[in-house]
């Protein structure tokens, strides 16, 4: 059996419950296979795959607090600090009720590899709890972030760990957050990214992971002799990274007709309205339906009403930007039927497996959000790099910081997949540049 195999069939009988996590290591060490199998005898010797997909540390913790009516609340909280070989662990903070230990864990090992790619000194990691932020009032919201981060300030630290936002954790929850550090550790430092600007936050990191991703979807048509000008493209989400891919995409020409929240999606043949899209999810924390009543022009779908979602409108470009496995392969289908050619990922692993190959099959230009996401974490970096530098720099420096960033990943990625004989393929180009300067460096700091 190949060392492949064995770690999966392993990784597998460990981790029998964390599907998640499972369908994560799955793509990730099926397309290394050239570079194991180049190296199979050192890495098997090293145990270098069973080391890269065990966490170097899982924290699981209880985080109990007030309601408004006096109940107190009990919710489970997270942080798995993955990797830390090229640097301190970095990765957001989901709030979900979905979320536990598998949805973290699948998280924090993609992060690895995303950290890696982006050339910064960032290693792995992710945290979160199933709080539900919705319909709770901010003070609830507090009183959990302040719970939340009780616990947690004993494990993180500028120099050692550096949560982010995440699906529920935007610049409310991130302020609660850095709040309580301060407070009980004394430390005014950059324990967090995605702070306010008046308080060490970076310009241009709320807008990063969306533009980020256009730019990288940019530079992938460019190279394939296309463009995002001029062309019709769906969006998944309403949350950050799909309103700032939605205000990119738009600046550079193209017309975005969809997006969409967990209940329903909007269909808007004259173009998504991102001011108005801002005004109801993030001012008003409404349902898109009050986007629709708002604009004539918009039409709003159930989802569990209808059976439908925005894959089925025809478009040139889809990207999907809300949440993992979001996009199966009947939604593939439906894409390149109605003459999809270019898919990137704005959310973490919204693609199933099999949609994946599908659009790999298909001639679909394919850009996995390790890569084409990872402007949120890379400008968290810059914020990193600010907060240590006791400086703010302006928004067109950190925005051209990115665009160069994302340009770079995906000519990283785009010559690894050409090293290792699968051209084309940056899916596995992206998981193997990442790879390499892990593995390096892990190979250096002998067995820890
Ligand atoms: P937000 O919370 O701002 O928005 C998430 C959006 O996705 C909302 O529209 C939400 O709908 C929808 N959504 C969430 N869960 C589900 C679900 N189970 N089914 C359908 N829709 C869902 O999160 P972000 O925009 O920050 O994150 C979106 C994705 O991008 C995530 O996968 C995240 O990991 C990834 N990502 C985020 C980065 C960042 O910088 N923020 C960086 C890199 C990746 P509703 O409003 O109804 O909740």
């Amino acid at each position: 059996m190949s060392y492949v195999d064995e770690v999966l069939e392993l990784v597998s009988k460990k981790n029998a419950s964390e599907p998640e996590f499972l369908q994560a290591v799955n793509e990730v060490l099926n397309s290394l296979r050239p570079v194991i199998e180049a190296n199979e005898e050192k890495f098997r010797k090293e145990a270098l795959l069973e080391r890269i997909c065990e966490p170097e540390r899982q924290i699981k913790f209880r985080v109990p607090w007030v309601d408004d009516k006096g109940q107190v609340q009990v919710n489970t909280g997270y942080r798995v600090q993955f990797n830390s070989a090229i640097g301190p662990y970095k990765g957001g903070i989901r709030l979900h009720p979905s979320v536990n230990i598998g949805i973290i864990k699948f998280l924090g090992f993609e992060q690895i590899f995303k950290n890696s790619l982006t050339g910064l000194p960032i290693g792995g990691g992710k945290g979160g709890s199933d709080f539900d932020p919705k319909g709770k009032s901010d003070r609830e919201v507090m009183a959990f972030c302040q719970s939340f981060m009780t616990e947690l300030c004993k494990y993180i630290g500028a120099d050692t760990d550096v949560p982010a936002g995440d699906i529920g954790t935007g610049a409310r929850e991130i302020g609660y957050m850095f709040g309580q550090y301060k407070r009980i550790r004394g430390l005014y430092e950059g324990v967090l990214t995605g702070k306010g600007l008046s308080y060490g936050g970076s310009l241009a990191r709320t807008e990063a992971t969306g533009f980020g991703l256009v730019y990288f979807t940019d530079e992938m048509l460019k190279c394939n002799g296309k463009s995002i000008a001029g062309k019709t493209i769906a969006v998944s989400g309403a949350g950050n990274v799909a309103t700032y891919a939605i205000k990119k995409a738009q600046e550079l020409g193209a017309n975005v007709v969809t997006c969409s929240d967990s209940t329903g999606w909007i269909y808007d043949p004259e173009g998504i309205d991102v001011e108005l899209l801002k005004e109801v999810k993030e001012v008003k924390r409404a349902r898109l339906t009050e986007y629709a009543a708002a604009r004539p022009s918009a039409v709003y779908h159930d989802k569990k009403a209808e059976g439908t979602n925005q894959w089925s409108v025809k478009v040139d470009i889809a990207l999907p930007c809300a949440t993992q496995n979001e996009l199966n392969l009947d939604d593939a289908k439906t894409l390149v039927a109605n003459g999809v050619f270019a898919v990137a990922e704005g959310a973490n692993m919204p693609t199933t497996l099999e949609a994946t190959k599908y659009f790999q099959e298909n001639g679909v230009l394919f850009a996995p959000g390790k890569a084409s996401n990872a402007g949120g974490v890379a400008t968290s970096a810059l914020e990193m790099s600010q907060n240590s530098e006791r400086l703010s720099w302006t928004f067109e420096e950190v925005d051209s910081k990115l665009k160069n960033i994302m340009i770079n990943i995906f000519h990283n990625a785009d010559a690894a997949a050409k090293k290792y004989g699968v051209e084309g393929d940056y899916v596995a180009g992206a998981n193997i540049a990442g790879f390499e300067k892990v593995v390096d460096a892990m190979m250096a700091q002998g067995i820890v």
